[in-house]
Order: structure tokens, then C-alpha cells, then sequence
């Protein structure tokens, strides 16, 4: 371990959480990410118990020169949430879920993960578009813009975003809405963790569950190439209800895969009905009479469970190398592509995730919000995840070959929560040139000394 930490004693008079130095119990763990390829030592975690706590670790940052990184729920693919040498603002123990059903809003702390929102606001028959996997933080995921199975109904989270509760690079605590900081609250939909710390988000609901249609049909990977145009012609005709996406993954070796098909590459189809139960059979069953499937596991089932869906196939800890990209579209030159790598992975972790645009993330004006691409039809998410570190070199290899044998169809433009650190060209392509430079301007507004620098960062304009 290099010797990362700060001479000076790192002090927080009146601090009401918790502080871990690199000598305190429990440190090591808490400077673990999802990705465990992230080794860092921070000098300080600030675990915080409220926006005070928040405010105070912000000012000592600045006034120290150090490095600050903000720990939302950890599931950044970058690490950005802990640096070296400096400082976690760590969210972790703000947990507070307070929904209100007849207003059907909820407000949510920076430390909270889709797990705990989704528990809080299904008891009362409400969600809204939320993260594909349990443990991922909304903090990260909603500055983020907030791509979930629900959006093609519902939106993105950010399109679904009232207010939110903000402490600023100078330490100060303020509100961004509709109608108070506006421009900072336009910057906070899609831009990332730029602007400053949310300790708390104000979000719209919609009734869903407790029970919907959903789960997976699962397909050999021979039928690929078949399977993706069917899907493709599906997904464009299909209602704004039709929510899911088509993954490349490898069987589990679990109960509900027959024995010859575990640890084969499959296709899975993620099917979630965005409406009244009764319409979902019918909506879903051109997928369903396309040939059936080798396993079938959509029907009724609480939106809870649709939403852990992924869960057990992405566990904490190992590598990580992503990217993504949008398209123009999926042709079949495209597709017998992107089915000829996909159904090839180094790894049994790897998944590679077609996710259908359109629905009610096409009809939000561009101009609203920061995220940067809602016109395009699919983006394309390469996840590879491998367990043991020397596989590192061809598991990169992979994600960067596929990516480039698709890159005849991409828009130039990608999805920010799905890249890894990829350099700031790919951080502009996220938004274009005329949002990036408006978000260079309300950088240099918000956070004109580029402390919230830890993230996929955008530099002050000049
Ligand atoms: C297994 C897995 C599944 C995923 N699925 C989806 C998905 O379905 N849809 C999707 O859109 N993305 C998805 N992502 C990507 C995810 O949205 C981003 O990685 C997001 O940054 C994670 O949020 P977090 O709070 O857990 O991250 P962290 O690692 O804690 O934070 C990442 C960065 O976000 C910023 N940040 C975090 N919290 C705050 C805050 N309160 N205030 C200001 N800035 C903050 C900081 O810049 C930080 O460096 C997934 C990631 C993983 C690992």
C-alpha cells in the first residue's frame, strides 16, 4: 500500500457522524466500491449523519487543498466514489425514504440504494423508473440521468426529479427546483456529480405493482441472429407499456436452468408491463410465439422481485471494465455483428445489454434537461465482469473489440452512467458541444475551483 495519507490531522469539530482514518475499524471495508478493481486509501471517510455533516467535510476539503469524493451507494464503474489521500463524503448513513402516497412523491437521502426507495414506495402501490440492480445508490444513478426497465413509460428519473437538496462546492446548503436555481437543477438532470452534493432527492411516483407482469424469456444463443430482428421489429411497434431490454449472458447454474444449458451463452429478454395486468399477456405474446423459449420465467410477480432480477448476476467485487454507446439504429448488418461477439464472451460474467429508446424518454424536450441523447432508438451497454485479476488484459480486449466492431453504428454520443474512465472526449460526446459548453458555464457558476473533480468530470468553462 503506498503511503496516501495527509500529514495534517483531519479534524471535524461538531462532525455527528462517523470519521474513519485508515487506523480506525471498519475502514477497509468502507473504502470498498462495486468494482473490485478500485484499491484507494482515502485520508478521511466522513461518514455523515445530515447536510450539516455534509456541508462541514465539503469546507474542510476546500480549505485543505485535499481531494474530495462523494459516496453515494458506490456503484460508479470508475470508483470515483473514494479518492487517495483525501476525502469520502460518505452518504451511506443517510437512509431517510419519506413518501407521500396522495401527493405520490417521495423524498429520498443521497444514501439510500434502489432496493430500500423500491421497498419504501411499494408499500404504498407506487415507483418510479429505478436502477436494474438492488444495491445501486439513486444518488449516482439519478445525476446521472437514470436509465431503468420503467422509462419507456415513465422516463428516466430525472425526468422525474422535483427537487433537490443540494450542498454547493462552498459549503452552503440550497434547493434546486423547477422554480428555485433552475439552471443548477437543468445541470443536476443528467450532468452528473458536478455541480454539487445531493443529500436528498424530491421524486414523482406512478402507481405500479405491488404486482406487474414481468421476469425473463431466456433463448438459446443459435437463435441470435433471428431473435434480435424479431425483437428489434417488436420493440418499434410495440406500446410505451412494453418495457425491457435484451441481455447476452451466460446460463447460471441454478435450478431453474436445465442442466445442458448452464454455463451456455444465452439471450435473455427482460419483459416488465408498465400497465393494468390483464393487457400484458396479449401485448407480450408475439415475443412468446416467436419460438419458444428455453426458459420462461415472466408472469405475474411482485415489482420488487422484477426489479432484483439482475441481482444475483452481478455480485460485488469483481473486475470491472464497461462501455456503452447509442445507435443509429439496428440494422442486420448490425445485429449478425453484434450477435457474433455477444454470444462469445471471455467471461461467464459478462453481459452485454440492448436497451429499446423511445416511449416517454423520446418525448421529453431536449432542451429540459441536461442528459444529452433522447432520440436514439437502442443503447448498447458492455458490462464485462471477470472474477480473477490476471484475466484483466483480454476481458478489456473484448469490451474494446465488440465496442469497436459496433462502432459504425453509433450516434457518437453515450450514455454516462454506463462508461468507464474513457477521458473527457467521451464525457462531451455524453451531452454534444452546445449542452457541454452550457454545463462548462454553470460548472464554473457552481464549482468554479473543480472541487466535485472525482466523477466523469466537466471542466469549468473558462
Ligand atoms: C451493477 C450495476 C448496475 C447498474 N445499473 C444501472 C441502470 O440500470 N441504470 C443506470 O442509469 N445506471 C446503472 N448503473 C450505473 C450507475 O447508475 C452509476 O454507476 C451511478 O453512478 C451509481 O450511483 P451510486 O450512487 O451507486 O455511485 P457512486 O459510486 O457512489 O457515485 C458515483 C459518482 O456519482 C456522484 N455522486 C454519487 N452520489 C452523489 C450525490 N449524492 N451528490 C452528488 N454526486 C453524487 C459522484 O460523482 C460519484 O463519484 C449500474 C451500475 C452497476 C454497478
Amino acid at each position: 500500500m503506498a503511503d496516501t495519507r495527509v500529514n495534517e490531522s483531519l479534524e471535524l469539530p461538531g462532525f455527528k457522524g462517523d470519521l474513519l482514518h485508515p487506523e480506525s475499524d471498519g475502514y477497509d471495508e468502507a473504502r470498498q466500491v462495486f468494482n473490485g478493481m478500485i484499491d484507494r486509501y482515502p485520508a478521511l471517510i466522513a461518514r455523515c449523519a445530515d447536510a450539516d455533516d455534509v456541508a462541514a467535510a465539503v469546507r474542510l476539503a476546500a480549505a485543505r487543498g485535499l481531494e474530495l469524493s462523494v459516496y453515494g451507494g458506490g456503484h460508479g464503474v470508475t470508483g470515483s466514489a473514494v479518492c487517495d489521500a483525501g476525502i469520502v463524503v460518505d452518504l451511506r448513513a443517510l437512509k431517510a425514504v419519506d413518501v407521500d402516497p396522495a401527493a405520490k412523491t417521495v423524498r429520498a437521502e443521497g444514501g439510500v440504494t434502489w432496493g430500500e426507495f423500491d421497498a419504501a414506495t411499494q408499500e404504498h402501490g407506487l415507483a418510479v423508473t429505478g436502477g436494474r440492480m438492488s444495491t445501486t445508490g439513486i444518488a449516482g444513478l439519478t445525476l446521472g440521468s437514470g436509465s431503468g426497465w420503467l422509462e419507456r413509460k415513465y422516463g428516466f428519473v430525472c425526468d422525474n426529479l422535483i427537487k433537490a437538496e443540494v450542498v454547493t462546492a462552498a459549503g452552503e446548503q440550497v434547493v434546486a427546483s423547477a422554480t428555485e436555481n433552475t439552471d443548477l437543477f437543468w445541470g443536476l438532470r443528467g450532468g452528473g456529480g458536478n455541480f454539487g452534493i445531493v443529500t436528498a432527492f424530491h421524486i414523482g411516483l406512478h402507481q405500479i405493482g405491488p404486482t406487474v407482469f414481468g421476469g425473463m424469456l431466456m433463448y438459446p444463443a443459435s437463435r441470435g441472429h433471428e431473435l434480435l430482428r424479431f425483437y428489434r421489429d417488436f420493440m418499434e411497434r410495440a406500446p410505451d407499456e412494453v418495457c425491457g431490454g435484451l441481455a447476452f449472458v451466460t446460463a447460471p447454474p441454478e435450478d431453474f436452468v436445465p442442466e445442458p444449458v448452464r454455463g451456455q451463452p444465452v439471450i435473455g429478454v427482460v419483459c416488465l408491463y408498465a400497465g393494468p395486468l390483464e393487457g400484458a399477456e396479449e401485448a407480450f405474446r408475439p415475443l412468446r410465439e416467436f419460438g419458444p423459449p428455453g426458459i420462461d420465467m415472466t408472469g405475474p410477480m411482485p415489482y420488487l422481485a422484477h426489479q432484483q432480477l439482475l441481482d444475483g448476476a452481478n455480485p460485488h467485487g469483481m473486475q470491472n471494465y464497461w462501455s456503452a454507446d447509442f445507435l443509429t439504429g439496428l440494422p442486420d448488418e448490425a445485429i449478425d455483428t453484434l450477435v457474433d461477439i455477444a454470444t462469445k464472451p471471455v467471461s461467464p460474467l459478462t453481459s452485454i445489454i440492448v436497451v429499446p429508446g423511445g416511449g416517454a424518454v423520446a418525448r421529453v424536450d431536449d432542451a429540459e434537461t441536461a442528459f444529452g441523447q433522447r432520440n436514439a432508438p437502442w443503447n448498447l451497454h458492455y458490462l464485462s465482469m471477470w472474477p480473477d485479476p490476471a484475466d484483466t488484459d483480454r476481458n478489456i480486449e473484448y469490451t474494446r473489440a465488440i465496442a469497436a466492431a459496433m462502432k459504425p453504428w453509433t450516434t457518437g454520443r453515450v450514455y454516462l452512467n454506463y462508461i468507464g474512465d474513457e477521458g473527457g472526449g467521451r464525457v462531451e460526446a455524453a451531452f454534444g458541444p452546445e449542452k457541454y459548453s452550457r454545463l462548462q458555464a454553470l460548472k464554473k457558476q457552481w464549482d468554479p475551483g473543480n472541487l466535485f473533480h472525482h466523477n466523469q468530470n466537466i471542466e469549468p468553462g473558462a
